[in-house]
């Protein structure tokens, strides 16, 4: 689809970012594009038509997503924040970063069984989605699937995760 092709050409790959030697890719300009913010969105929720009841954003640049696939979808919208955010979290997942640890917290606002659909925007080593993954499943949602808009290869993050679906990759 050119439509999608263009918005793939959007992602910026900036050299040594957050540290030296890593390619970060930077979304920011695909999302101030108004047509490949649009088209990516649509990407993101069309496979999993009909079989969730809310999405699922991890903080930060997922929420940015996950609102505006929750808009798409016609559905709700539930933040996955980093610890110490929410004011009554639910639940706390710890994860491994590639230095030290980090948590992530949810509220329960929907009833149990609610089925979620897990968005985050880029896929690395995986550790940030399987935390979300884990922390979905302990306030007793169903999984109907992980969306991501692009998958960086050769991280573990595709053998991590497994199931999932991407838009883009490198
Ligand atoms: P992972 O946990 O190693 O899979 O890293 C994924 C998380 O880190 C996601 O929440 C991303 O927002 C962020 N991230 C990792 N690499 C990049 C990148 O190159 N660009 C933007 N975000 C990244």
């Amino acid at each position: 689809i050119p439509a999608l092709s263009r918005a793939e050409s959007l992602i910026r790959t900036v050299a040594d970012y957050p540290k030296p030697g890593i390619l970060f890719r930077d979304i920011t300009p695909l999302l101030a594009d108004a047509e490949a913010l649009r088209v990516t969105t649509e990407a993101l929720v069309a496979p999993f038509e009909g079989e969730f009841d809310v999405v699922a954003g991890i903080e930060a640049r997922g929420f940015i997503l996950a609102a505006a696939a929750a808009i798409t979808a016609g559905v709700g919208m539930l933040p996955i924040r980093k610890a110490g955010k929410l004011p009554r979290p639910a639940a706390s997942v710890d994860y491994d970063l590639e230095y030290g640890t980090a948590t992530v917290e949810m509220h329960d606002d929907l009833p149990a069984g609610s089925r979620v659909l897990l968005i985050d925007d880029v896929l690395a080593t995986g550790g940030t989605l399987e935390a979300g993954r884990v922390i979905v499943d302990r306030l007793g949602y169903r999984l109907a699937g992980i969306s991501v808009l692009f998958e960086i290869d050769g991280l573990g993050g595709r053998d991590r995760i497994g199931d999932l679906h991407t838009v883009f990759r490198s």
